[in-house]
């Protein structure tokens, strides 16, 4: 034994040259960026200095009493009484395949959206369920239309509705909620709605919409980094899922055994991301001081003058009022200019971050996040000044 480990020893030098030589990597000094794209948003100071506190083990008694305050804060930002709310680890994906991959189970039909880019990706979640997807279309920067959702359950009869409230693709704010939730549950469908760009930023009522599941992420109008997603599901889904014949297809997504540890027992299933629950934590308390009616308000009232002066340096919305999408601002990008130029100029000269367009309208639109901590009337001041700038480099008139 002594003689291999002398042996091992005395070959190191060797070994270590067989490998990489370590990188010579400098001290991470990020750029100082106001975030307005689709997010992540600029984060709260208050939220990055929770993230700097210690960590303690996900099964530390204080660790148990932050788990029920984040379900506690979960549920007002909600405005829903569902026991079954929790942060999933991972980013607003998550939350999504978390919720679909439960809720659908095989040779379920689950009717998704066409209107933007996130339909599709409950689409191929859906899938890979073993679920069959039909779709309910309209055009990507038009909401849906109830009459239209109504003709697909009537053809198609599917077992889950999914739809996407705050399309950030396109700036696209669903309206008339709860006449699609009553059309689905006319149907005897489940309803899952992704809330991804609308939680905390949009009003948005899961109990009194009658949304059976609803999903989001921390990094959009919560202004929180991406690590722990918020999730909710009511009692009659739960039921659903709590006895499916077929186990769900991925093991750590598993809500059945995530209730081991956000339900009553409170034990083992996977090392809970501590410092994204801190931050959560910080960010939902963010929501209940400043209420979250006052913090819908907010949102509208900051990107409206956001809205305005776009309008005002002769840019044109992509969606019209009712349903334009106050935590995402689409802006048609006018003839002549380059879209990426002007993202570039803005990154280079101002270290301000806004993004192009998705799918159907990639190079036709903007994308102008106002989220959170980012939805400020510095930031919209900020922006209007260096977006003229950067649309006059283009020679851009108005
Ligand atoms: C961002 C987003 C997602 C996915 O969230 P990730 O954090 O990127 O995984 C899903 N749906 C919508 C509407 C989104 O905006």
């Amino acid at each position: 034994m002594t003689e291999s480990v002398v042996l091992s020893m005395s070959e190191t030098p060797e070994l270590s040259s067989q490998g990489p030589a370590a990188p010579a990597v400098s001290e991470l000094n990020p750029p100082d960026r106001t975030l307005m794209g689709p997010g992540p948003s600029d984060v709260h100071p208050r939220v990055l200095r929770a993230m700097s506190t210690p960590l303690v083990g996900h099964l530390d008694p204080t660790f148990i009493e932050v788990m029920n305050e984040v379900q506690e804060l979960l549920r007002y930002t909600f405005r829903t009484d569902n026991r079954w709310t929790i942060p999933v680890s991972g980013t607003g994906s998550a939350s999504m395949e978390a919720a679909i991959g439960n809720v659908v189970e095989p040779g379920d039909t689950m009717l998704v959206p066409t209107n933007g880019y996130f339909g599709g990706r409950m689409a191929s979640m859906a899938r890979r369920a073993g679920g069959e997807v039909v779709e309910v279309d309209a055009p990507w920067g038009e909401p849906l239309d109830p009459a239209d959702v109504e003709r697909a359950f009537e053809r198609h009869d599917p077992d889950v509705f999914g739809f996407v409230h705050a399309e950030t693709s396109t700036g696209v704010l669903q309206p008339e909620v709860p006449t699609l939730t009553d059309i689905a549950h006319e149907h005897g469908a489940y309803v899952i709605a992704d809330c991804v760009t609308s939680l905390g930023g949009v009003e948005m009522r899961v109990d009194e919409w009658d949304i059976d599941v609803a999903y989001s992420g921390p990094q959009k109008c919560l202004s929180c980094p991406p690590g722990a997603s918020p999730l909710t599901l009511n009692d009659r889904t739960m039921e659903k899922v709590l006895s499916r014949e077929e186990e769900p297809r991925s093991w750590y997504l598993d809500l059945s055994l995530l209730e081991g540890y956000w339900g009553e027992e409170r034990a083992y299933h996977h090392t809970a991301p501590i410092t994204n629950v801190y931050a959560i934590r910080e960010a939902l308390r963010l929501v209940a001081e400043e209420g979250i009616e006052d913090r819908w308000a907010r949102h509208r009232e900051v990107a409206g003058d956001l809205k305005a002066g776009l309008r005002a340096l002769g840019l044109e919305m992509n969606a019209p009022d009712d349903y334009w999408l106050p935590s995402l601002n689409a802006v048609r990008v006018p003839d002549g200019v380059d879209d990426g130029a002007v993202i570039e100029y803005l990154l280079a000269e101002y270290d301000l971050e806004i993004a192009s367009g998705l799918g159907d309208l990639a190079g036709d639109i903007w994308r102008i996040g106002c989220m959170g901590y980012s939805a400020r009337p510095k930031n919209v001041e900020f922006l209007l000044a260096a977006l003229e700038e950067a649309l006059s480099a283009q020679g851009y008139e108005g």
